[in-house]
């Protein structure tokens, strides 16, 4: 089965998630661990958790996907911007230990003139400070656009930052769609080649999660601006060979295109019909 889900509000609560997911018939969901600004984080109910892990159970659910807030930047200039990401981190991949084997994304930042060496070096220690070897949370580096000075944009950036994370097991990789092709990857017309780079130099067994997003702008344009499946540059036949591909197939996709619900079940419903089930 296809594990499809979209980005959902946690505003209601985790349960509620769960309930929307399947409303749109999705079996896994992003959600922000905090509001995007990164302010405080609503306290845990843990019955409202165990509510979802429930319906996750009872759903045959993918891992779910625990998203940090957009605006941290890890290796920021500014000791007081690196320390917030840190506090907020540390407290997340805490809270994110209520689901049973989450995923938790985030952006490895920008590092605004210092160069990518300093900016990895920042990512990687953090890394090293909060996460804990007991933890069945699984952290991973999004795969970024290369918009102003972010890191991440290549394999290799990426690569670099899990050399030097201790807890190796416990790290992995979340491709954005959109944002690879918007660093430069062909993965519209040369997905096998892009796949092949990816575990030449990342490997493939340690990608564990795909954003599934259409872009507003030309491959390598380093934009980052989100579409919706189909209406963008890449086109929907992008979306059913990536969905499709034996080394992708299995992973849990999350949409992160510019929708409300109806949207996100009408690109789940076309998504799952394209999907080539087994027939065992
Ligand atoms: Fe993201
Ligand atoms: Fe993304
Ligand atoms: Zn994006």
């Amino acid at each position: 089965m296809l594990n499809i889900g979209c980005h959902l509000s946690v505003s209601k609560g985790f349960a509620a998630m769960g309930r929307e997911a399947l409303k749109i018939d999705a079996n896994t969901f992003q959600f922000f661990t905090r509001n995007p600004r990164g302010s405080k984080a609503k306290k845990i109910e843990v019955e409202d958790v165990e509510r979802l892990i429930a319906i996750a159970e009872d759903n045959h659910f993918a891992r779910m996907v625990g998203h940090a807030p957009y605006t941290l930047n890890p290796c920021s200039a500014e000791e007081r911007t690196r320390e917030f990401a840190w506090e907020v981190m540390e407290d997340d991949l805490r809270r994110m230990e209520y689901l049973p084997n989450g995923l938790y994304n985030f952006h490895p930042g920008s590092h605004v003139g210092q160069g990518i060496d300093v900016g990895v070096e920042y990512v990687a220690s953090l890394l090293n400070d909060i996460m804990k070897p007991q933890q069945r949370t699984l952290v991973l580096l999004e795969t970024m656009a290369g918009k102003g000075s972010e890191v991440g944009r290549t394999f290799e950036e990426l690569k670099l930052i899990i050399d030097k994370v201790t807890l190796k097991d416990k790290v992995g990789v979340c491709l954005d769609t959109c944002h690879v092709f918007d660093a430069g990857y062909d993965i519209v017309n040369d997905l096998e080649g892009v796949l092949q780079e990816f575990d030449r130099i990342i490997g493939l067994d340690r990608l564990y999660a795909v954003h599934l997003n259409d872009s507003k702008n030309q491959m390598g344009s380093g934009k980052d601006r989100h579409e919706k499946l189909g209406e963008g540059i890449m086109g929907m036949a992008a979306f059913y060979r990536i969905i499709n591909h034996p080394k992708l197939r299995e992973l849990p996709f999350i949409l992160e295109t510019p929708n409300e619900l109806p949207g996100y079940a009408a690109e789940i419903k076309l998504l799952r019909e394209a999907y080539m089930n087994d027939t065992d």
